[in-house]
């Protein structure tokens, strides 16, 4: 163990992606086994002025436990005191760190329509501080680090010692703390971000086409008005921090209805503790009209069935190859990560964030223009070495975006 690469981490989490301010609550979310690094933050957290620390720990072998023993009645309901927790320190204007690793399959043997009926009616409980955690009304960020039973999926073929090993050094170099100065790093990596952010939302593109050979061919219409976003973003109240770490990604919106083709997807997908190999998706006018996910259907069935935004497009997202993550070589059975080797696209509710003055817009307002609403936001991957994106302006004009699976910028 390298107390003081996780040490450094720590920090790195806490002043470049939390940017916890003086005085200021952090509420940290995190499984039991991650609880060392969870402390880790905590002090780093006191350290920089922080009021205070809350720890919201979660327990993926008990949540087992219970979908496999409780009556199904108890996941019909969500406690008040809960949803009142996150409300609570959402109004103290905390910011809220989650420590996400699980075991990528954790829930297999648990039926599958008690985890969608569960995960519904709590996202359903949250959807205020969902909401205005994705509008950014306080900052947030999601990390990560290994625990036993994940690493031992990435590299099956070794020790459960070695695979945790191997996994941390991964991580440490994605979220760049092998280097010397991983605050400078960082700026760097934002600065590179911003060079691909300023000349697509230079671009003004009214639909990107996505080809490879895999079987994707969709055409995306961007609704007007919508801005790229990626590296760092800034609350209502201006204050900066790194939503994801490690993040890749540039992103946007697609305009809710504008969505038409096949795509299919490239990295398996963990969802509700189940492996999702591959899945294809067929679009019509926005909506999926036909899809297949193999053995797993069903469980991508329960999730475009959540609700009438669930079967629409919130998400789209360029991560070229050339990226450290998707170099690696890695699948990491883990979004966070997976998802910035890789482009992708997320099924369900949009970020409000991507459109110009959404401050300023109700929901209906958003409706208008193409912003999708939903209880869910499920990334899936589709980049792949072949990927190819031609980008349209409105009056025609084409440019490549992407060749071979990179930026041509
Ligand atoms: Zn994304
Ligand atoms: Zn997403």
């Amino acid at each position: 163990m390298d107390t003081a690469a996780f040490e450094k981490y720590a920090r790195l989490i806490v002043k470049t992606g939390i940017n916890i301010q003086p005085d200021q609550i952090l509420v940290i979310s995190s499984p039991i086994e991650c609880a060392f690094f969870a402390r880790m933050a905590a002090q780093a957290a006191y350290r920089e002025g922080a009021r205070d620390v809350v720890m919201n720990w979660n327990d993926e072998l008990f949540s087992k436990l219970r979908y496999l023993h409780a009556p199904e009645a108890v996941f019909e309901t969500f406690p008040q005191w809960q949803k009142d927790f996150y409300l609570f320190y959402m109004q103290q204007g905390a910011a809220f760190l989650t420590i996400d690793a699980s075991d990528p399959e954790i829930l297999k043997e648990v039926n599958p329509d008690l985890v969608a009926k569960a995960q519904r009616v709590r996202n359903s409980a949250l959807q205020t501080f969902r909401e205005s955690l994705m509008c950014n009304k306080n900052a947030w960020s999601v990390v990560s680090i290994p625990t036993a039973s994940w690493a031992s999926k990435v590299f099956p073929e070794i020790s459960e010692t070695a695979a945790v090993g191997k996994l941390w050094e991964a991580i440490l170099k994605a979220v760049r703390v092998d280097t010397d100065d991983p605050v400078a790093a960082w700026e760097m990596h934002k600065a590179v971000l911003k060079e691909r952010l300023d000349f697509l939302n230079s671009c003004k593109f009214q639909f990107l086409h996505f080809k490879n050979s895999l079987g994707t061919d969709l055409h995306v219409e961007l609704p007007e008005g919508h801005v790229w976003l990626g590296g760092s973003e800034h609350t209502l109240s201006g204050v900066e921090f790194i939503a994801n770490m490690p993040t890749e990604e540039v992103f946007t919106l697609p305009k809710k209805t504008g969505v038409n083709g096949t795509v299919t997807s490239s990295r398996p997908l963990s969802y509700n503790g189940n492996l999702v190999e591959k899945m294809s998706f067929e679009f019509e006018n926005g909506k999926i009209i036909k899809f297949d996910a193999g053995k797993h259907t069903e469980i991508i069935k329960k999730l475009i069935e959540t609700d009438a935004g669930a079967s629409f497009l919130g998400e789209v997202a360029l991560v070229p190859q050339k990226s450290p993550i998707s170099e690696s070589g890695i699948v990491f059975l883990n979004t966070l990560f997976d998802e910035n080797a890789s482009c992708h696209l997320a099924l369900g509710k949009a970020y409000p964030v991507c459109v110009q003055g959404n401050e300023e817009m109700n929901k209906e307002a958003l409706d208008f223009i193409g912003v999708n609403d939903s209880l869910v936001h499920v990334d899936f991957m589709i980049g792949s070495e072949d990927m190819e994106i031609i980008g349209t302006a409105a009056n025609g004009k084409q440019t490549p975006v992407f060749l071979k699976g990179n930026f041509v910028l």
